[in-house]
């Protein structure tokens, strides 16, 4: 057993590392302000590969392995929230069922635009009636001749209004339920896929979520993604890794926020001494420290499983679950440990708590998670 990074490893974290701090932190505060997508951000992702992180080179990509790319997502988020969302759905949801579950042709049509940041990727699995019940959508998609028509609406989707590229899940058997689901591609512009407006959010602000109307779309057989009605085993094994970039997002945040009232201690006096030298302050920072480390521990082994080629759906539950209610609670502290400073936006504390509330919701809340865990050990499998 390893726990040193390798040479490699710790090169692309101080790559994102110097990117973040330069290219993130000045602007993070505004942009959640603002709520608006900068696209202006995306040309300078790509350039350092994070368009395309564990795409293989032929397709663009920086071929990194997914201990790296958890790395990377920490990073960013410890700056950014919104960005961390962004390159979270972008690689870990859209751009990974295609390149695991698309043809060659696919692969080669839709994967160098994306890595290239050219256009970017949303995944359309939730509907307004149907989140955590996944496998209970309501979309349509009905075969007629050499295309399917497809029916229905998309609720919460990353990249709903400014996305390019849309992997999209529809019920192709509804008799057959989750056995009876497919995905398919479109671009935008396609007659019939209908974005629509950013919605307004609590945090990751900058990020862009929105509804999508799919209403009488036209879809030719070229654009069915895997097998017709596998589209949901499909997803589950995308979710496996994209639990784990959504964990990362929450180490990062958890991370900054520890890092910022360590900061805050240290400066803050109060009974004329630093807020640090009292032994409560110094036990929540005890804990922030030992429970992000945990986080981290789980994050790496469920990533380096996924790097060895192993089905991770409980290691990846495990990960989110405890990262992102790790971070809750140590920006929770951290607000704690700023007082009334806490709670006003000149300082990033309360942003960093909005941002990583999405990490106990997105890709399965910390009580789905709880079901898969939990499913997992008392068959005994764990
Ligand atoms: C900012 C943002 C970005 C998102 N991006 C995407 C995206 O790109 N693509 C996409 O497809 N989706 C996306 N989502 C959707 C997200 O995955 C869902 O919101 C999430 O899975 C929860 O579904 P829901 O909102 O329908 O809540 P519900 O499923 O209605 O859950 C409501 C509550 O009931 C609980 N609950 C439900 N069932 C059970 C049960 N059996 N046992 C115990 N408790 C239960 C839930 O845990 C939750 O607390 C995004 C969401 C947000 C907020």
């Amino acid at each position: 057993m390893d726990f040193e990074l390798n040479a490699d490893q710790k090169a692309i974290q101080k790559l994102a590392r110097d990117f973040a701090q330069g290219e993130l932190r000045p602007h993070a505060r505004k942009w959640d302000e603002s709520g608006e997508f900068p696209k202006e951000i995306v040309p300078k992702l790509a350039e350092l590969g994070f368009m395309g992180l564990t795409l293989p080179e032929k397709y663009g990509g920086a071929a990194l392995d997914m201990v790296s790319a958890v790395l990377v997502i920490e990073e960013v988020a410890r700056e950014c929230g919104s960005t961390a969302l962004t390159l979270a759905a972008h690689n870990g949801l859209c751009q990974k069922h295609i390149f695991h579950f698309g043809t060659e042709e696919q692969r080669m049509k839709y994967l160098p635009d994306l890595a290239a940041g050219k256009k970017m990727g949303a995944w359309g699995l939730t509907e307004p009636g149907s989140g955590s019940d996944a496998s209970g959508l309501q979309t349509k998609a009905v075969k007629q001749g050499d295309h399917y028509v497809l029916n229905g609406s998309k609720a919460f989707i990353t990249h709903g209004s400014v996305g390019d590229t849309f992997l999209l899940l529809a019920s192709t058997s509804p008799e057959k339920k989750q056995k009876g689901i497919t995905a398919f591609v479109v671009e935008r512009g396609t007659l019939g896929l209908k974005p629509g407006k950013p919605e307004d959010k609590l945090g990751c602000r900058a990020s862009d979520t929105a509804q999508i109307a799919i209403e009488n779309m036209k879809v030719p057989l070229d654009q069915v993604v895997g097998g017709i009605d596998e589209g949901f085993i499909d997803t589950l094994k995308i979710l496996d890794k994209g639990r784990i970039i959504i964990g990362s997002m929450a180490l990062g945040l958890g991370m900054a926020a520890l890092q910022a009232s360590v900061r805050y201690a240290k400066e803050r006096e109060a009974f004329g001494k630093p807020i640090a030298e009292f032994q409560a302050i110094q036990w929540k920072i005890a804990n922030m420290a030992t429970e992000l480390e945990g986080a981290r521990l789980l994050l790496y082994r469920a990533a380096y499983l996924q790097d060895q080629g192993k089905r991770t759906s409980l290691e990846s539950a495990q990960a989110k679950l405890y990262a992102s209610e790790a971070a809750i609670r140590a920006c929770n502290e951290a607000i704690q440990i700023h007082g009334g400073y806490g709670y006003i936006k000149e300082y990033p504390v309360e942003r960093y708590w909005r941002d990583a509330k999405l990490c106990e919701i997105g890709e399965g809340t910390s009580e789905v998670q709880r079901m898969v865990i939990a499913r997992h050990t008392i068959s005994g499998s764990a």
